[in-house]
């Protein structure tokens, strides 16, 4: 093998003829030029197009380091005049558009931030995390384009999430069949759903059968009035959420209560006590079960709460008839408990009964739902240090919409 067929094969470099390999300095440059054919194309449409002058000049890219060495690929980078584009720097084979790196080094850090930790990308790859947030936009949006998200889908879940603390929230839609992430956008209001709805367009918005959501009519409203044919169910994972949220409002309390009297035995053992209320009974470690195990012994009411909480988790469990007998029994418990907390879930669980039952009767699982919803968290917390919220919604659409590219070369 001659030389440089040596390094094109070691760059995965195709459609693209190396010219030279020098050493810089610190680090390795291969300057390379794109094969005849994919010479003066838009970068927008592929078009071949007149050439319209020499840019600013040669140009590196920043392709995967070779063993400890930092490497680049060095061209030329003419621009072009498109008919319908404009001005624009003519497309290269080895990199997205507008891009300072590499298509497979680009492809390795979304396969990365999708992963690993923060840390460890950034010092792998040297490069800085904000950086990540880019390259993440730049790899979603270009396999956003090429791939039609939005095609069949039936059953779909709107909810909101924060993608930093208490600021910013993004509207996310979720596929109930296939559990994945379709669509996210930033902003929790009604235009924001009805941008979806538009992009879905009326005939698709006709074939939906069910949108499960929270109780919030900024979601329930647009959907009911453009989606002729879907069922709107009050998503399983809310309520359960709620009555979770109940649970936590009567620890505090409990423990508040027993800091005020002088307990100080019972504020200790509440004060670890909210992971393990918090989880399923079935996740339990045992330090964690001889925690409830006291709790038990030492405060009855919250042992009270934590069994009701339980049993609502449980009778989403149930088939759909049984559920909804259950939920009934469920209902007079929790109205009678003498927890306010409770009793309030118990009234707004009445109040939209028509929407809840309709999750029992097309058989809507807590669980695909709680699934994405706890996997979101960590990636939105991940994204916390990203420019905007457009690149945290990227790194979701990599991670949960099945858009992450292979490691290059796999
Ligand atoms: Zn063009």
């Amino acid at each position: 093998m001659r030389r440089r067929s040596v390094w094109k094969a070691a760059f995965g470099l195709r459609r693209a003829v190396v010219e030279d390999v020098v050493v810089d300095g610190e680090v390795l440059v291969v300057s390379v030029r794109p094969t005849a054919r994919e010479r003066d194309r838009c970068p927008r449409c592929r078009r071949r197009c007149p050439g319209y002058d020499l840019g600013e000049g040669r140009r590196r890219w920043r392709t995967l380091d070779v063993g400890t060495m930092f490497a680049y690929l060095e061209a030329d980078a003419p621009r072009v005049y498109c008919k319908r584009h404009g001005v624009l720097v003519a497309a290269v084979p080895w990199a997205r558009h507008d891009a300072g790196f590499t298509r497979p080094f680009e492809d390795q850090v979304a396969w990365l931030a999708v992963r690993t930790s923060k840390t460890a990308v950034a010092e792998l790859l040297r490069i800085a995390w904000r950086t990540v947030g880019w390259i993440c936009e730049r790899v979603s949006n270009e396999a956003v384009a090429t791939r039609d998200l939005l095609a069949g889908l039936t059953r779909v879940g709107l909810d909101e999430i924060s993608i930093r603390k208490g600021q910013r929230y993004v509207t996310v839609v979720v596929d109930h069949d296939t559990g994945l992430l379709v669509w996210a956008h930033p902003g929790r209001d009604r235009k924001t759903v009805e941008k979806f709805l538009d992009l879905l367009g009326p005939e698709r918005c006709g074939q939906l059968e069910l949108v499960s959501c929270d109780d919030a009519e900024w979601i329930t409203r647009p959907s009911s009035e453009r989606c002729p044919n879907a069922v709107i169910c009050l998503d399983p994972f809310h309520i359960v959420k709620a009555a979770t949220d109940a649970l936590d409002e009567i620890r505090r309390e409990t423990w508040n209560e027993a800091r005020r009297v002088g307990n100080r035995q019972l504020a200790a053992e509440l004060r670890g006590a909210r992971f393990a209320l918090w989880k399923n009974a079935g996740n339990l470690t045992d330090r964690q079960q001889l925690k409830l195990a006291r709790i038990q012994q030492i405060n009855k009411r919250l042992y009270r709460a934590d069994l009701i909480c339980q049993q609502l988790r449980q009778i989403y469990r149930a088939s759909p008839e049984d559920g909804l007998a259950l939920l009934d029994a469920w209902l007079k418990w929790a109205r009678r408990c003498r927890l306010k907390p409770f009793v309030k879930v118990a009234r707004r669980i009445t109040q939209q009964r028509a929407r809840v039952e309709a999750a029992f009767t097309n058989q809507l699982s807590n669980a695909r739902a709680e699934q994405v919803n706890t996997q979101l968290r960590p990636i939105t917390r991940r994204a916390f240090g990203f420019h905007s919220p457009h690149a945290a919604i990227a790194l979701a659409m990599l991670a949960l919409g099945g858009l992450c590219p292979p490691l290059p070369r796999r």
